[in-house]
Protein backbone atom coordinates (compact mmCIF):
# COMPACT_ATOMS: atom_id res chain seq x y z
CA UNK A 1 0.00 0.00 0.00
CA UNK A 2 1.68 3.72 -0.79
CA UNK A 3 0.71 6.62 1.52
CA UNK A 4 1.38 9.65 1.43
CA UNK A 5 0.17 12.25 4.28
CA UNK A 6 0.88 11.72 7.67
CA UNK A 7 -2.24 10.95 8.78
CA UNK A 8 -2.54 7.99 6.29
CA UNK A 9 0.87 6.48 7.30
CA UNK A 10 -0.52 6.74 10.83
CA UNK A 11 -3.52 4.69 10.19
CA UNK A 12 -1.92 2.17 8.07
CA UNK A 13 1.02 1.81 10.59
CA UNK A 14 -1.86 1.63 13.90
CA UNK A 15 -3.12 -1.51 11.49
CA UNK A 16 0.32 -3.13 11.56
CA UNK A 17 0.28 -5.77 14.04
CA UNK A 18 4.05 -7.06 15.87
CA UNK A 19 7.08 -5.86 14.75
CA UNK A 20 7.98 -3.08 12.08
CA UNK A 21 11.53 -2.92 10.30
CA UNK A 22 11.68 0.27 8.38
CA UNK A 23 14.18 1.08 5.46
CA UNK A 24 14.32 4.57 4.41
CA UNK A 25 15.39 5.65 0.65
CA UNK A 26 15.16 8.57 -1.57
CA UNK A 27 13.78 5.83 -4.17
CA UNK A 28 14.71 5.24 -7.51
CA UNK A 29 15.37 1.62 -6.01
CA UNK A 30 18.23 -0.70 -7.25
CA UNK A 31 19.09 -4.00 -6.03
CA UNK A 32 20.80 -2.26 -3.02
CA UNK A 33 17.68 -1.06 -2.09
CA UNK A 34 16.29 -4.60 -2.44
CA UNK A 35 18.66 -6.11 -0.43
CA UNK A 36 18.21 -3.69 3.01
CA UNK A 37 14.31 -4.48 1.96
CA UNK A 38 14.92 -8.54 2.08
CA UNK A 39 17.18 -8.31 5.21
CA UNK A 40 13.97 -6.11 6.75
CA UNK A 41 11.74 -8.13 6.06
CA UNK A 42 13.39 -11.46 7.49
CA UNK A 43 14.01 -10.02 11.07
CA UNK A 44 10.24 -8.26 11.25
CA UNK A 45 6.67 -8.52 10.82
CA UNK A 46 6.19 -5.84 8.47
CA UNK A 47 8.22 -3.50 6.38
CA UNK A 48 7.75 0.04 6.07
CA UNK A 49 9.89 1.61 2.96
CA UNK A 50 10.08 5.85 2.77
CA UNK A 51 10.72 7.11 -0.50
CA UNK A 52 11.59 10.70 0.02
CA UNK A 53 14.27 12.89 -1.63
CA UNK A 54 14.85 15.23 1.28
CA UNK A 55 15.89 18.94 0.14
CA UNK A 56 17.64 19.13 3.66
CA UNK A 57 20.47 17.36 2.76
CA UNK A 58 21.39 18.45 -0.69
CA UNK A 59 24.09 21.71 -1.18
CA UNK A 60 23.73 22.03 -4.71
CA UNK A 61 20.11 23.29 -6.00
CA UNK A 62 21.07 21.62 -9.24
CA UNK A 63 21.80 17.96 -7.78
CA UNK A 64 18.68 17.90 -6.11
CA UNK A 65 16.92 18.25 -8.78
CA UNK A 66 18.94 16.04 -10.81
CA UNK A 67 17.83 13.64 -8.64
CA UNK A 68 16.10 10.51 -10.47
CA UNK A 69 12.25 10.41 -9.57
CA UNK A 70 10.36 6.84 -10.58
CA UNK A 71 8.06 6.36 -7.70
CA UNK A 72 5.65 3.89 -10.09
CA UNK A 73 8.51 1.59 -10.00
CA UNK A 74 9.97 2.20 -6.87
CA UNK A 75 6.17 1.01 -5.60
CA UNK A 76 6.34 -2.41 -7.89
CA UNK A 77 9.55 -3.42 -6.50
CA UNK A 78 7.78 -2.74 -3.24
CA UNK A 79 4.73 -4.87 -3.74
CA UNK A 80 7.11 -7.34 -5.41
CA UNK A 81 8.91 -7.40 -1.97
CA UNK A 82 5.73 -7.86 -0.12
CA UNK A 83 6.75 -4.64 1.66
CA UNK A 84 3.04 -3.74 4.05
CA UNK A 85 3.79 0.18 3.62
CA UNK A 86 5.68 2.63 1.02
CA UNK A 87 5.63 5.97 2.66
CA UNK A 88 5.87 8.64 0.07
CA UNK A 89 5.32 12.34 1.47
CA UNK A 90 6.03 15.59 -0.35
CA UNK A 91 7.74 18.25 0.59
CA UNK A 92 5.34 20.07 2.39
CA UNK A 93 4.20 16.83 4.38
CA UNK A 94 7.41 16.29 6.00
CA UNK A 95 8.05 20.49 6.17
CA UNK A 96 4.88 21.77 6.54
CA UNK A 97 6.88 25.13 8.40
CA UNK A 98 10.37 25.93 8.55
CA UNK A 99 12.09 24.06 11.04
CA UNK A 100 13.10 25.87 14.39
CA UNK A 101 14.47 22.63 16.08
CA UNK A 102 17.02 20.75 14.05
CA UNK A 103 19.88 18.11 14.61
CA UNK A 104 23.32 19.10 14.73
CA UNK A 105 25.86 16.37 13.91
CA UNK A 106 28.62 18.15 15.02
CA UNK A 107 32.45 17.41 14.26
CA UNK A 108 31.09 13.71 12.94
CA UNK A 109 29.02 15.81 10.25
CA UNK A 110 31.93 17.68 9.28
CA UNK A 111 35.05 15.66 8.51
CA UNK A 112 35.37 12.93 5.48
CA UNK A 113 32.14 13.13 3.39
CA UNK A 114 30.34 16.37 5.58
CA UNK A 115 33.62 18.18 5.01
CA UNK A 116 33.15 17.61 1.00
CA UNK A 117 29.42 18.22 1.43
CA UNK A 118 28.42 21.02 4.07
CA UNK A 119 25.16 20.76 6.09
CA UNK A 120 24.67 17.09 4.67
CA UNK A 121 24.89 14.82 7.57
CA UNK A 122 22.72 17.68 9.78
CA UNK A 123 19.71 17.68 7.12
CA UNK A 124 20.03 13.67 7.04
CA UNK A 125 19.90 12.52 10.51
CA UNK A 126 17.20 15.55 10.74
CA UNK A 127 15.17 14.02 8.51
CA UNK A 128 16.07 10.03 9.80
CA UNK A 129 15.00 11.83 13.44
CA UNK A 130 11.35 12.70 11.95
CA UNK A 131 10.58 9.93 9.87
CA UNK A 132 11.59 7.93 12.64
CA UNK A 133 8.25 9.54 15.01
CA UNK A 134 6.36 8.95 12.11
CA UNK A 135 6.99 5.14 11.54
CA UNK A 136 8.09 4.32 14.76
CA UNK A 137 9.31 1.25 13.71
CA UNK A 138 10.99 -1.48 16.08
CA UNK A 139 14.20 -1.49 13.87
CA UNK A 140 15.59 0.41 10.81
CA UNK A 141 18.22 -0.80 7.80
CA UNK A 142 20.88 1.08 6.43
CA UNK A 143 23.19 0.14 3.75
CA UNK A 144 27.25 -0.14 4.71
CA UNK A 145 27.77 1.90 1.35
CA UNK A 146 26.92 4.93 2.89
CA UNK A 147 29.38 4.38 6.15
CA UNK A 148 29.80 7.19 7.30
CA UNK A 149 25.75 7.81 7.45
CA UNK A 150 25.48 4.36 8.82
CA UNK A 151 27.86 5.51 11.87
CA UNK A 152 26.26 9.09 12.23
CA UNK A 153 23.09 7.09 12.28
CA UNK A 154 23.93 4.73 15.31
CA UNK A 155 24.94 7.95 17.30
CA UNK A 156 21.56 9.41 16.39
CA UNK A 157 20.01 6.83 17.91
CA UNK A 158 22.46 6.59 21.19
CA UNK A 159 22.80 10.17 21.83
CA UNK A 160 18.84 10.41 21.86
CA UNK A 161 17.83 7.31 22.91
CA UNK A 162 15.41 6.80 19.39
CA UNK A 163 14.95 3.36 20.96
CA UNK A 164 15.47 1.96 17.87
CA UNK A 165 17.74 -0.98 16.82
CA UNK A 166 19.76 -0.33 13.95
CA UNK A 167 20.74 -2.86 11.49
CA UNK A 168 23.47 -2.15 9.00
CA UNK A 169 23.44 -4.34 5.49
CA UNK A 170 26.74 -5.11 3.04
CA UNK A 171 27.06 -3.80 -0.03
CA UNK A 172 25.43 -4.62 -3.27
CA UNK A 173 27.82 -4.86 -6.13
CA UNK A 174 28.01 -5.40 -9.61
CA UNK A 175 29.94 -8.46 -11.22
CA UNK A 176 32.32 -6.05 -12.07
CA UNK A 177 32.76 -4.33 -8.51
CA UNK A 178 30.90 -1.18 -9.26
CA UNK A 179 28.80 -0.72 -5.97
CA UNK A 180 24.74 -0.19 -6.90
CA UNK A 181 24.18 3.33 -6.46
CA UNK A 182 20.56 5.56 -7.73
CA UNK A 183 23.53 8.22 -9.38
CA UNK A 184 25.24 5.34 -11.51
CA UNK A 185 22.30 5.80 -14.40
CA UNK A 186 24.11 9.32 -14.86
CA UNK A 187 27.29 7.62 -16.02
CA UNK A 188 28.13 6.85 -19.88
CA UNK A 189 29.93 3.53 -20.84
CA UNK A 190 33.09 5.63 -20.27
CA UNK A 191 32.59 7.42 -17.06
CA UNK A 192 31.57 4.11 -15.98
CA UNK A 193 34.58 2.02 -16.70
CA UNK A 194 36.59 4.81 -14.90
CA UNK A 195 34.34 4.83 -12.01
CA UNK A 196 35.27 1.09 -11.82
CA UNK A 197 38.77 2.52 -10.30
CA UNK A 198 36.84 3.04 -6.66
CA UNK A 199 36.16 -0.41 -5.84
CA UNK A 200 39.33 -1.64 -7.53
CA UNK A 201 41.08 0.48 -5.39
CA UNK A 202 39.13 -0.51 -2.19
CA UNK A 203 39.89 -4.36 -3.32
CA UNK A 204 43.90 -3.42 -3.32
CA UNK A 205 43.60 -1.64 -0.29
CA UNK A 206 41.74 -4.93 0.82
CA UNK A 207 44.62 -7.01 -0.48
CA UNK A 208 47.28 -4.95 2.09
CA UNK A 209 45.86 -5.15 4.76
CA UNK A 210 48.66 -7.74 6.74
CA UNK A 211 50.82 -5.42 5.71
CA UNK A 212 49.01 -2.55 8.24
CA UNK A 213 47.22 0.76 7.67
CA UNK A 214 50.11 2.59 5.75
CA UNK A 215 50.22 -0.37 3.62
CA UNK A 216 45.91 0.01 2.57
CA UNK A 217 46.44 3.61 1.80
CA UNK A 218 49.69 3.42 -0.09
CA UNK A 219 48.13 -0.10 -2.19
CA UNK A 220 44.84 1.95 -2.72
CA UNK A 221 45.82 5.65 -3.79
CA UNK A 222 48.00 4.64 -7.31
CA UNK A 223 44.87 2.91 -8.50
CA UNK A 224 43.06 6.36 -8.46
CA UNK A 225 46.55 7.92 -9.60
CA UNK A 226 46.09 5.94 -12.62
CA UNK A 227 42.22 6.30 -13.18
CA UNK A 228 42.99 10.64 -12.55
CA UNK A 229 44.82 10.16 -15.87
CA UNK A 230 42.09 8.21 -17.88
CA UNK A 231 39.09 9.32 -20.67
CA UNK A 232 36.97 10.74 -18.88
CA UNK A 233 39.37 11.40 -15.99
CA UNK A 234 38.16 10.60 -12.26
CA UNK A 235 38.44 13.62 -10.21
CA UNK A 236 39.75 11.82 -6.19
CA UNK A 237 37.98 14.02 -3.57
CA UNK A 238 38.77 11.74 -0.54
CA UNK A 239 40.84 8.48 0.27
CA UNK A 240 40.62 7.96 3.79
CA UNK A 241 40.88 4.97 6.66
CA UNK A 242 38.51 5.54 9.27
CA UNK A 243 37.10 4.80 12.39
CA UNK A 244 33.75 2.70 11.65
CA UNK A 245 31.96 4.32 14.46
CA UNK A 246 33.95 7.84 14.49
CA UNK A 247 34.96 8.49 11.31
CA UNK A 248 37.85 9.92 12.23
CA UNK A 249 41.48 8.74 10.60
CA UNK A 250 42.56 5.66 11.66
CA UNK A 251 46.44 6.10 13.73
CA UNK A 252 49.74 4.55 12.02
CA UNK A 253 49.70 1.10 13.66
CA UNK A 254 46.37 0.54 14.25
CA UNK A 255 44.87 -2.61 15.09
CA UNK A 256 40.56 -3.53 15.37
CA UNK A 257 38.32 -2.26 12.46
CA UNK A 258 37.97 0.44 10.01
CA UNK A 259 36.55 1.59 6.59
CA UNK A 260 38.61 2.32 3.79
CA UNK A 261 36.85 5.08 2.42
CA UNK A 262 36.71 6.79 -1.65
CA UNK A 263 35.03 9.39 -3.20
CA UNK A 264 35.18 10.80 -6.19
CA UNK A 265 34.10 12.41 -9.38
CA UNK A 266 33.54 11.16 -13.00
CA UNK A 267 32.09 13.60 -15.54
CA UNK A 268 28.87 15.41 -13.43
CA UNK A 269 28.05 12.59 -11.12
CA UNK A 270 29.94 11.96 -7.65
CA UNK A 271 30.52 9.01 -6.27
CA UNK A 272 31.64 7.08 -2.70
CA UNK A 273 32.40 3.69 -1.84
CA UNK A 274 34.24 1.84 1.18
CA UNK A 275 35.07 -1.10 2.35
CA UNK A 276 35.33 -2.74 5.85
CA UNK A 277 38.42 -4.16 7.15
CA UNK A 278 39.81 -5.20 10.08
CA UNK A 279 43.42 -5.14 11.35
P1 LIG B 1 19.49 6.18 -0.82
O1 LIG B 1 18.19 5.92 -1.51
O2 LIG B 1 20.64 6.32 -1.75
O3 LIG B 1 19.40 7.26 0.21
O4 LIG B 1 19.81 4.86 -0.02
C1 LIG B 1 18.87 4.29 0.86
C2 LIG B 1 19.53 3.20 1.64
O5 LIG B 1 20.02 2.19 0.74
C3 LIG B 1 20.76 3.68 2.43
O6 LIG B 1 20.75 3.06 3.70
C4 LIG B 1 21.90 3.24 1.58
O7 LIG B 1 23.10 3.03 2.31
C5 LIG B 1 21.37 1.94 1.02
N1 LIG B 1 22.10 1.56 -0.20
C6 LIG B 1 22.33 2.33 -1.29
N2 LIG B 1 23.09 1.67 -2.20
C7 LIG B 1 23.35 0.45 -1.66
C8 LIG B 1 24.09 -0.70 -2.08
N3 LIG B 1 24.72 -0.72 -3.26
N4 LIG B 1 24.14 -1.76 -1.25
C9 LIG B 1 23.51 -1.75 -0.05
N5 LIG B 1 22.78 -0.70 0.40
C10 LIG B 1 22.71 0.38 -0.37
Amino acid sequence: MIVHSLADLARARGRLPGTVAFVPTMGALHDGHRELIRWAGKDADHVVVSVFVNPLQFGEQADLERYPRTLEADAAICDAEGVAIVFAPSVSDVYPRPLEVSVSTGRMGRIVEGEARPGHFDGMATVVAKLFGMVRPDKAFFGQKDAQQLAVIRRLVEDLNLGVEVVAVPTVREPDGLALSSRNRFLSGEERSTALALSRALFAGRDAVPGGAEAVLAAARPVLEEAATAEPPLLPDYLVLADPATFDPVEPGHRGPAVLAVAARVGATRLIDNLPLEF
